[in-house]
């Protein structure tokens, strides 16, 4: 995929519709300048022009809409990627509903939410798309399927469960509720696919799967490392070691599954090829190319 989009970015580029990705970060969120950097890496590796908007924390909302204006206007910038959390004075809706409908690559824009519900979709967010790329290219049937998503986010869970809709699966959405009233087990333990995107590090175990089930673990946690004896381990400053792993436990949970995810190395780097492919058919739709 890396290949194919490389070509098709030389190729824009030699048309004069140039991709370019622009992040808008407010302030100094830790996670959110974790994402940017890899965004950015992603950007050159792939010789895509990157542009770095970050006003500081105590900028006016009507600041930042600017600042989005400004890049919507900016030729070399195809898609506009807002990382989130803005400072509390900022509502997300206020900066996500200025960005140009054409440059919304991570399809935050209500409208653009409103069409893929409809199944017209422009731009397919970047999370959800890898989740379905990889059931593509692992031959996966989703229509007719059963199909469970743990969680229920505007960014993650809701879309995933909708692009599965759309593709005629039978769809369980399970969230936080289902775990309170005790039922997730009786929910994921039905489904064919299983798509868990909960953020809580070991919620799924051997026991929450069907045998031959295929898991996708879109989760993304930080623990601490431990010792055979439960200890944590600790690194050359003193400081507990940390790994980043999903929500299902995978080496037991691989055991049970048919096939399954890991993380880090799944749907995470299949996301980045996602907003990508994105922000190539923006370039493409705002240079009447497509
Ligand atoms: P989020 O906004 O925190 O949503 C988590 C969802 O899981 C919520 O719907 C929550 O329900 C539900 N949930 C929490 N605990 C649960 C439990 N014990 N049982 C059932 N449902 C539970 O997070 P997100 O943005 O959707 O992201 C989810 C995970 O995916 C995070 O780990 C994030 O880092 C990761 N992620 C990965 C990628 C990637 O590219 N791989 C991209 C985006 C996010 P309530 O809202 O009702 O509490």
């Amino acid at each position: 995929m890396k290949e194919e989009l490389k070509k098709e970015i030389r190729d824009l580029a030699s048309r004069g519709a140039p991709v370019g990705i622009a992040t808008i970060l407010v302030g100094e969120d830790f996670g959110a300048r974790m994402y940017r950097k890899q965004v950015e890496r992603f950007c050159e590796e792939m010789g895509v022009a990157y542009t770095d908007a970050n006003p500081p924390a105590d900028t006016s909302e009507a600041e930042v809409v600017k600042k989005v204006q400004e890049l919507n206007a900016d030729k070399k910038v195809s898609g506009i990627l807002p990382l989130r959390p803005f400072p509390e004075h900022i509502s997300d809706y206020a900066i996500i509903n200025s960005i140009d409908l054409n440059k919304d690559i991570d399809c935050f824009h209500p409208y653009n939410m409103g069409k893929l519900t409809l199944g017209e979709i422009t731009f397919p967010p970047a999370t959800p798309a890898a989740c379905i790329e990889i059931l593509d290219r692992e031959g996966v049937e989703l229509e007719g399927a059963e199909v469970v998503v743990v969680g229920h986010s505007n960014i993650v869970g809701k879309p995933i469960s909708i692009l599965c809709l759309n593709r005629n699966a039978t769809v369980t959405t399970t969230h936080i509720f289902t775990s309170m009233a005790g039922n997730l087990e009786k929910h994921t333990t039905g489904a064919d696919i299983l798509i868990v995107a909960a953020g809580k590090a070991g919620l799924i175990t051997p026991k929450h799967i069907k045998e031959g089930a295929f898991v996708v673990d879109v989760g993304i946690n930080r623990v601490k490392v431990l010792d055979e004896q439960g200890n944590p381990v600790l690194n050359e400053k003193g400081k507990p070691k940390t790994r980043t792993v999903g929500d299902v436990a995978f080496d037991e949970v691989k055991e049970k599954a048919g096939k399954i995810t890991p993380v880090p190395g799944g749907v995470g780097a299949i996301t980045n090829m996602m907003l990508m492919r994105n922000a190539v058919k923006a370039a493409r739709i705002q240079n009447g190319l497509m």
